[in-house]
């Protein structure tokens, strides 16, 4: 499961073969009991365990990694992270941000009118940046302002040229002088899935002449101290360290570039994108990052050093937007496993061929009892060629149903034994390549991945999942996950590697113990871009501090969202819905399929329902 590579000291696996929490050295707690605690407690699972120490220490390790570079370069300028709160607007997320934040003076940064409403409420250091990105009217711009006039350092990011004139209008109506930043579109790219959120053709940002225009038109408006920040961002998760670098040297020119132009710029906002290792690869693929958080920092500082000294500019306050790598780690998602399927592992349970059992059966059994190393090829081909067989003569009325039965049994008996025959070769043939996932069994999880994993099915994004326990022990089977919505996407079959993506995960034989996989590193994006498929709400939550001596509390439990929330989402009203379950209810009594006392009970259930959670719930 890779633990060690990908959990960058945040979990480990105990002695015991369990996975625990480290939110600092010499604190830890394992997961299986706090979910053991949850249950007991009569809660429902799925749940989703955030640990708030977690987000303190990102936050410290990415400030401390600026500052020790600045330290190391004698940089003259400071560090000031924003966090952009798009990543994770919970309030358990943003208040432990700030909270981490406040001594760092790191700021938050808003992209639409509600988030910056929420921004504006919270407690901020009073130097700490709020930056305001994304496509503004004029409310926002005002909202802005005022944010300016409660003393907080409000910066709005000129996203397009028409936005200027805009904001001066307003900043003159409401006599608030406007701090801002403008988007410049580098021409260096990011890598990875986001490659395209820079470049000329990125969504966002001013192009040279336009940033040229800003200056001309502030100095008209003899407001050339206004413009206090330059802003850039080649896209989320960037995997190769040399893009940052190629990036931020664009970046630091044009800063230095409109320096000359008379600019009085204070800030050199690099964006977001400091990835996350999610598979622990360290590559560039697109689930890696090539390198550390410590190796981001002092590439950046280096860079914008380098370039300030060759142009003889001053070094700004740097400034990053840094999402995903601040909150991905703090948050696992639990999923229950609640049955398992599979290619049919009946074979014994079914009546061996006899001499009333077609041939083609009879045919299929030879095969399973001959498979050896040397033919195992020829075997699978014939294999093949009798299940097509089986089933056109069972179309035609030629082979019976325990005919069929025993022959797809067989079928897959004879694909187990080659798959153990070859799992140790080297050379697979083409045609036996996806043998393992054909062969896997499916676990099925009490979850949503639309919901909670949106993006594993909209952009493939790998999510390391382990066993919350039985580390100890070797798993005995392969496994793909499917969730319990009624689409067939909602299900996963990618799972990292240290190499490639593996078809399948190994995982244990559940047992008469509960047995859970938990999701980690989902704590960034998942939460705010899942949807109510099938109207499965959000899931429970719990809100986890680790104590001295393996102890753990569980701060705050948050029940997922009830059916009937769900439902109202979609325009319906709960009365109304009692009220036509009653009015069918009195109908079906006045038929008798619904006696008097049913009724209460009937009506007592679906009562229940509405209020209940939208997964599947078992009895503990
Ligand atoms: N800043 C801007 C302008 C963004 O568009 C994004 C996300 O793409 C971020 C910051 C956050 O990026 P990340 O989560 O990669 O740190």
């Amino acid at each position: 499961y890779q633990v060690p590579n990908w959990s960058g000291g945040w979990f480990r696996v105990s002695d015991k073969g369990q996975v625990e929490v480290t939110p600092t050295p010499g604190l830890h707690a394992p997961l299986r009991a706090i979910v053991d605690e949850i249950v007991d407690r009569g809660e429902s699972l799925p749940v989703i365990l955030r640990f708030p120490q977690v987000i303190t220490g990102r936050v410290k390790h990415l400030n401390e990694s600026f500052q020790a570079a600045i330290q190391e370069y004698g940089y003259t300028g400071h560090y000031q992270g924003v966090f952009p709160i798009k990543v994770n607007q919970r309030r358990m997320v943003v208040e432990s941000v700030a909270a981490a934040g406040y001594d760092y003076a790191h700021g938050l940064e808003a992209g639409s009118k509600a988030e910056l409403a929420l921004c504006l409420a919270q407690k901020m250091h009073p130097d700490a940046l709020l930056c305001c990105n994304g496509f503004k009217d004029d409310g926002f711009i005002k909202l802005a302002l005022w944010g300016r006039t409660l003393g907080k350092n409000v910066v709005i990011t000129i996203e397009k040229y028409s936005e200027l004139d805009r904001i001066l209008k307003q900043a003159k109506a409401l006599g608030v002088r406007p701090a801002m930043g403008v988007r410049f579109k580098l021409h260096a790219r990011g890598s990875g899935q986001w490659e395209e959120s820079g470049g000329d053709q990125a969504k966002f940002g001013l192009n040279a002449y336009e940033l040229l225009r800003v200056v001309e038109r502030l100095r008209e408006e003899d407001m050339l101290d206004t413009l206090v920040m330059l802003h850039t961002h080649i896209g989320s998760q960037i995997t190769d360290i040399r893009r940052v670098k190629v990036a931020v040297r664009e970046a630091t020119q044009t800063y230095a570039g409109l320096i000359a132009a008379g600019a009085q710029l204070k800030y050199l906002n690099v964006g977001g994108g400091l990835g996350v290792d999610y598979d622990g690869s360290k590559t560039t693929f697109y689930a890696s990052m090539n390198y550390t958080v410590r190796e981001y920092a002092a590439d950046i500082v280096y860079t914008v050093q380098e370039v300030c000294k060759a142009r003889n500019v001053p070094e700004p306050v740097i400034v990053s937007e840094s999402g995903r790598a601040l909150t991905a780690h703090h948050a696992v998602l639990i999923l229950p496993v609640v049955d398992v399927t599979g290619p049919t592992r009946d074979l014994e349970d079914l009546a061996p061929a006899d001499e009333n059992s077609h041939q083609i059966v009879k045919d299929m059994e030879d095969i399973l009892a001959n498979i050896t190393a040397r033919n195992y090829r020829e075997s699978y081909n014939d294999a093949v060629g009798d299940k097509q067989t089986l089933h056109n003569l069972f179309d035609l009325g030629y082979v019976t149903l325990p005919d069929r039965a025993r022959g797809e049994a067989l079928f897959n008996a004879i694909l187990r034994k080659i798959a153990r025959l070859i799992q140790n070769e080297k050379y697979v043939p083409d045609e036996l390549e996806d043998l393992q996932k054909v062969l896997a069994d499916k676990f099925i999880c009490n979850f949503s991945l639309f919901q909670s994993l949106p993006d594993n099915w909209a952009i493939q994004a790998l999510f390391p999942i382990v066993p919350l326990d039985r580390l100890n022990e070797k798993p005995t089977r392969q496994a793909t996950i499917v969730d319990i919505t009624c689409d067939s996407d909602g299900k996963i079959e990618k799972f990292i590697d240290l190499r490639d993506v593996k078809a399948t995960l190994p995982l244990h034989e559940p047992g008469d113990r509960p047995y859970y996989l938990g999701v980690f590193l989902m704590g960034a994006y998942q939460d705010v871009l899942g949807s109510a498929h099938n109207l499965f709400g959000k899931v429970s939550e719990a809100h986890v501090t680790v104590r001295p001596g393996g102890k753990y509390h569980i701060d705050l439990f948050v029940r997922g969202q009830k059916a009937r929330r769900m439902i109202e989402s979609m325009g319906y009203e709960e009365p109304m819905l009692r009220d036509a379950i009653e009015d069918q209810a009195d109908a079906a009594i006045k038929l008798g399929t619904l006696t008097g006392e049913q009724e209460q009970e009937m009506l007592d259930d679906y009562g229940e329902e509405l209020l209940g959670y939208t997964y599947l719930e078992y009895e503990n």
